[in-house]
This record gives structure tokens, C-alpha cells and sequence, in this order.
């Protein structure tokens, strides 16, 4: 009995996975440099490729998120799965995104790419796209990261590796799947439930302003916040949640918040989460209205 070959969609964006030499170093190509290892991968699967973008991931802005997202909301409805081809170095920030994004989506989603160009022979890339596209025959809905033989939920991927080939780690959250010697395995636990119709939401605000907290930082750099005209301002804190609260600690972030911008504490730890409610200066937070 002949298996039907699952349909599936690959949207190149750049990144190293697609990259050859240029004169000034590594540059991104269009999917034509991934057609020798798509030819292979072709005997299981069907395949169609389309360029969304060609980009080195640092150069992707919001305004890519959403092209991204629409691409697979619009497209989505002639494919089983859908693979994206993205660098590492902001792809965990656009499959988070796309999350958001994109919520209740009915097909697999899954954002991969690699450390070394498919063109080099010792490329990681042939690798990450199998367990992709693995991942996208499986049908299971939600937006995924697959990186080194893992996945992973898009919106728990973190890149903790500028050179080592498990470049992702999945941060306070089970791997979606994992490849193993009994093949991709899917832990049921992690993937999505879907609650009605997928939906594209498009709208996105980038007026929200990361600061990782440091010893000493000058309450100034509120007022300066509040002057470009920030409509959030997210403050990477000490462990659990603390900022300093003595001298002027706090004054800057009162004025923030009496300016009507949401001020929002989370720890600059990257596992386990913040709470507020354990130590004085996380209280002295929260009864200035932080979120
Ligand atoms: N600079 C590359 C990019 O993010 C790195 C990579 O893809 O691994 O596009």
C-alpha cells in the first residue's frame, strides 16, 4: 500500500541555513541553494517552496512578523503542515510572535534553520529540516521551533547558543517532541488546544521597551523613556522580581507608570519566573501599580 506524501509548505525567510560565502561574509540566498537536500527529502513528502523574505534574521523587524504571519494564515489551507526556514539569531523571537499572532492554528507551524550553511558538508541544517518536516507531517496544530533533533512551543524558544548545534533550549516547558530510536515522539501534553477557528491578529505595537536591570542604573533613563513616547516598558529585574528600592530606586518608574505606561516586572533569570509578593522590595513594586 503507497502512502499518500503529506503536503507540505516550506516559506524561506534567509538565515545561515540558506547562506553562502559573499564578499563580506555569510549571505542569504533564495531556496535554490536548499534544493539539493529538498530533492531528498522529496521521496517523503511533497513539497512546495515559497520566498517570503531573504533575510539575515537581524534585519527582521515586526513589519516581517506580520508578512510571515499572513503567508501562512492565507496559505495555509492547501497544506498539511508548513515549515519555516529562519536565522537562529531572531527566530525564537518570530515564532513567538507568530504565536500570538496566529492563535487556534489548524496545522502545524514549524520555525527551523541552522548554525552552519547547508552548503557546508558539515552543516547541521539537513538535520534540523528533517525533524521540521517531521514535525509538520504530524498534523498536531500550534506554532513549533525544531533545532537539534527537539521541538519545541515557538513561543518557549530561547537561543542560549551562538555556536553550538543545540543552539534552543525550551524554556519552562516539556519539549513538544523529540527524535529518539523510535522516531519523532510527540508528547501530547504540549500541543495546543485548538478552541474555534484560526484567526490572523495583525496588529502589533513595537512602543515596548525591554530594560535589563543592573546595579546602579540611573532612574533617569525612565524620564528618557517616557519622552520617546514608550507605551510599555518591560523591566528584566533581580531574581524573583527586585529592583532597587532605596535612594531614588523607585522614582523613575512612579513617574512612568503616573504617565499612563504600562510598567511590567519580570526576572532576568532565565528559568522559574518572578514573584513579587516574597520580598519588601517586590511588594513596594506592586503598590506602585506595576504589572
Ligand atoms: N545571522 C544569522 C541569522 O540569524 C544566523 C543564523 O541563521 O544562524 O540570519
Amino acid at each position: 500500500r503507497t502512502m499518500q506524501k503529506k503536503k507540505i509548505l516550506l516559506l524561506t525567510t534567509g538565515g545561515t541555513i540558506a547562506s553562502k560565502p559573499g564578499g563580506e561574509g555569510l549571505e542569504p540566498h533564495r531556496s535554490e541553494v536548499m534544493e539539493r537536500e529538498l530533492e531528498q527529502l522529496r521521496t517523503y513528502y511533497d513539497i512546495t517552496t515559497r520566498d517570503v523574505l531573504c533575510l539575515d534574521s537581524s534585519n527582521i523587524r515586526p513589519q516581517e512578523w506580520q508578512l510571515i504571519a499572513r503567508a501562512i494564515f492565507e496559505l495555509r489551507g492547501d497544506y498539511d503542515g508548513i515549515v519555516v526556514s529562519h536565522g537562529t539569531d531572531t527566530m525564537a523571537y518570530t515564532a513567538s510572535a507568530v504565536t500570538f499572532m496566529l492563535p487556534d492554528i489548524d496545522l502545524p507551524v514549524v520555525f527551523t534553520g541552522s548554525q552552519l550553511p547547508l552548503a557546508d558538508v558539515l552543516s547541521d541544517g539537513p538535520d534540523n529540516l528533517r525533524t521540521a518536516f517531521a514535525m509538520a507531517a504530524t498534523g498536531k496544530p500550534g506554532v513549533f521551533l525544531a533545532f537539534d533533533r527537539k521541538v519545541m512551543l515557538g513561543c518557549r524558544g530561547v537561543k542560549v547558543r551562538a555556536t553550538g548545534f543545540s543552539a534552543f533550549e525550551s524554556v519552562n516547558a516539556r519539549y513538544a517532541a523529540q527524535i529518539t530510536g523510535l522516531g519523532l515522539t510527540v508528547d501530547e501534553r504540549v500541543i495546543p488546544r485548538v478552541k474555534g477557528p484560526a484567526r490572523l491578529m495583525e496588529g502589533i505595537s513595537s512602543d515596548v521597551f525591554l530594560l535589563k536591570l543592573t546595579p546602579g542604573l540611573s532612574p533617569k533613563i525612565f524620564d528618557a523613556l517616557v519622552g520617546m513616547g514608550y507605551k510599555g516598558i518591560v523591566i528584566e529585574a533581580f531574581g524573583l522580581g527586585g529592583v532597587n528600592v532605596l535612594n531614588e530606586g523607585l522614582d523613575g518608574i512612579r513617574a512612568a507608570i503616573d504617565a499612563g505606561i504600562s510598567v511590567v516586572v519580570t526576572t532576568q533569570c532565565l528559568y522559574d519566573s518572578s514573584n513579587l509578593q516574597v520580598y519588601q522590595v517586590g511588594n513596594r513594586l506592586l503598590e506602585l501599580g506595576v504589572i
